[in-house]
C-alpha cells in the first residue's frame, strides 16, 4: 500500500474513532443528566408524598375505623396524596395502580426487594400499543403506621420522550459529524496528497536520472523536511550530471587521442617496416644499411618516447589529478634540478639557460613531479625553436612561473591550437626533432590539475613566453 493511502486511512481512522467516541459520550451524558434531573425532582416529590400520605393515615385517626372503611380511607388518602405515576402496595400485594401502565410483578417485587431507586427499562401495555417499549424511572418511599400494615409505594417518571429526544440529538449529530468527516476527509486527502506529491516526484525524478536523463530535477515545494530532501536530491542530481559530463568529456578526448595516437603511429611504423624490409630483401650499401637503421633507431625512440607521454596524458585525463601528490615545494628547488634534466638538449644547440631564481621561501602547493614534467616540456620547446648559440629564460614570481625564448615563434593564428595533442605547426619539422606534439597537451592538463592557466605569447622570428599563471587561491606565498 502506497505511503499516501496508508497516512490517509490511518488519519481518517483516527478521527472516526474520535468522532463516534466523542458523539457516544455527548449522548450518554445527555442521558446520564437527565435521569438525575428526572431522579432528584422525583426523589423529593415521592418523599414529601409519603410524609403527607402518613401523617393523614395518623393511627388515632385510623385505628379507630373498621377494617374494610380503614381501607377505602387509605385509598383515598393515597390518591389524594399521590400523582397519577404511583403504585401502592401492602405487604407486598398491589393495592391501588394510579397510572395508566399494567405493571409486572415481577419488576414491582425486584423493586421491594432492592432499597435503591434505579432507572429500569420496562415492557408496559396499557393505552399504548402492545409491547411498546417505554422507559420508566422509579422511585421508592415507604411509610408505616398501624401495628402491622406497612405501605409501600413506587413513584416512577416515563423519560421514554427523553430518551427519543437523546437518540434524535445523536442522530443529528452522527449525521452532522457524517458530513464534517466527509469534509474534512476530503481536505486531508488534497492536504496529503499535496504534501507527499514531491516523494513520487523524487521517485520519478530518481527513476529518470536511474534512466539516463541527468538534467531532470525536481521543484522545491516548501521549506520543510520534504523541501530539504528535494534540494539535496537536486544537488545531487548536479553533482552526477556534472560527473557524468566529464566522464563523458575524458570519453571523448580518451577517443580523439586514440583516433589521433592511431594515425601518428601509422606514418613511422610503415616507415620502419619498409626500411626492415629493404634491408632483409634488398642487398643494400654499407652507408645505405646503416640510413635505414638509424631511421628505425630514430623511429623507434620516438614512439618510445610517444607511448610514455601518452601514457602519462591519458593517466591525467584519467584521474584527473586525482593521483596528484600537492606538497608545499619551493620554486628555487624546481629550478635547480632543471638544469640537469635539459642538459643534453641545451649542450646539443649550445643554448644558455638563464634561471632568475625566485626568492628564497617562495614556495607553492603543487604536485613536484607534474612540475618538474611541466617545466622540462617547455624548456624542451624552447631549446627546439631556438636557433644555435640562443638563450632561454626561466623566472618565476607570486604570480607564475615563465619560460622564455628568443627563436622562431608560433604564428598567430596557430598559437590557440598548440596545446591539443598531437598538434604540430610544422609537421615535417617537428617530427624530425623527435617530437610527437604531446607536450603543451600534457602541460595544460597539469596546469588543469593545479587550477592555473598556460598563457602562450608569441611573435614569429622573435621568440615565445609561455607563463604559468596560478590560480587565486594558489598564488605563491613567500615564506611557505
Ligand atoms: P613533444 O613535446 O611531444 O615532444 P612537440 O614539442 O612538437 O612534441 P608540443 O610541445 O605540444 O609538441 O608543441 C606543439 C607545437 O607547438 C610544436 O610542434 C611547435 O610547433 C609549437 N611550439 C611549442 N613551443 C614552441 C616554442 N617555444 N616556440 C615555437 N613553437 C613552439
Ligand atoms: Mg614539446
Amino acid at each position: 500500500m502506497k505511503l499516501f493511502r496508508k497516512l490517509y486511512l490511518q488519519v481518517f481512522l483516527g478521527m472516526f474513532i474520535l468522532a463516534v467516541c466523542l458523539l457516544s459520550f455527548s449522548a450518554w451524558e445527555v442521558k446520564r443528566q437527565g435521569i438525575l434531573e428526572a431522579r432528584e425532582y422525583g426523589t423529593g416529590q415521592a418523599e414529601r408524598n409519603a410524609l403527607r400520605f402518613q401523617e393523614k393515615n395518623a393511627e388515632e385517626k385510623i385505628n379507630v375505623l373498621g377494617d374494610h372503611l380503614r381501607d377505602i380511607v387509605i385509598l383515598n388518602n393515597f390518591q389524594e396524596c399521590f400523582g397519577s405515576n404511583s403504585v401502592l402496595w401492602r405487604d407486598g400485594e398491589e393495592l391501588r395502580n394510579l397510572s395508566p401502565y399494567i405493571l409486572d410483578q415481577e419488576l414491582l417485587d425486584e423493586m421491594r426487594r432492592n432499597a435503591r431507586v434505579s432507572e429500569t427499562e420496562v415492557f408496559v401495555s396499557g393505552p399504548f400499543a402492545a409491547g411498546e417499549r417505554r422507559l420508566l424511572v422509579f422511585y421508592k418511599a415507604r411509610a408505616g403506621f398501624g401495628e402491622e400494615n406497612t405501605y409501600g409505594f413506587a413513584i416512577f417518571q416515563d423519560v421514554t420522550e427523553l430518551y427519543g429526544r437523546v437518540r434524535k440529538l445523536v442522530l443529528w449529530g452522527m449525521a452532522f459529524a457524517g458530513i464534517l468527516l466527509f469534509v474534512i476527509s476530503l481536505l486531508l486527502y488534497k492536504k496529503l496528497y499535496g504534501l507527499l506529491r514531491p516523494l513520487e516526484e523524487l521517485k520519478s525524478g530518481a527513476a529518470d536520472i536511474a534512466a539516463g536523463e541527468y538534467e531532470s530535477r525536481i521543484l522545491v515545494r516548501g521549506r520543510d523536511e520534504i523541501g530539504d530532501v528535494t534540494k539535496s536530491f537536486n544537488q545531487m542530481a548536479e553533482q552526477v550530471e556534472r560527473h557524468m559530463e566529464e566522464l563523458r568529456k575524458v570519453n571523448e578526448k580518451q577517443k580523439q587521442l586514440l583516433g589521433s595516437l592511431a594515425h601518428e603511429m601509422k606514418t613511422p611504423l610503415t616507415a620502419m617496416i619498409g626500411n626492415a624490409d629493404l634491408l632483409l630483401t634488398v642487398r643494400l650499401k654499407e652507408e645505405q644499411r646503416e640510413q635505414s637503421l638509424t631511421y628505425i633507431l630514430e623511429e623507434s625512440k620516438r614512439l618510445a618516447r610517444l607511448s610514455e607521454k601518452m601514457l602519462e596524458l591519458t593517466g591525467l585525463y584519467e584521474n584527473g589529478g586525482a593521483g596528484a601528490i600537492m606538497k608545499c615545494v619551493e620554486i628555487g628547488r624546481l629550478f635547480g634540478r632543471l638544469e640537469g634534466f635539459a642538459a643534453f638538449r641545451l649542450k646539443e644547440k649550445r643554448l644558455s639557460l638563464e634561471m632568475k631564481k625566485p626568492e628564497a621561501g617562495l614556495s607553492a602547493l603543487m604536485d613536484e613531479d607534474l612540475m618538474e614534467s611541466l617545466l622540462l616540456n617547455l624548456v624542451d620547446n624552447a631549446c627546439k625553436a631556438s636557433e644555435t648559440g640562443g638563450r632561454i629564460l626561466v623566472s618565476a614570481d607570486s604570480q607564475g612561473i615563465y619560460v622564455e625564448d628568443f627563436g622562431r615563434g608560433i604564428p598567430k593564428a596557430e598559437i590557440g591550437r598548440v596545446t591539443e595533442a598531437f598538434y604540430m605547426v610544422d609537421r615535417a619539422r617537428g617530427r624530425s626533432a623527435g617530437g610527437s606534439g604531446l607536450g603543451l597537451a600534457l602541460c595544460r592538463q597539469i596546469a588543469d590539475i593545479h587550477g592555473a592557466k598556460l598563457l602562450i605569447e608569441s611573435r614569429e622570428q622573435e621568440g615565445t613566453k609561455v607563463s604559468f599563471v596560478w590560480g587565486e587561491k594558489d598564488r605563491l606565498h613567500e615564506g611557505g
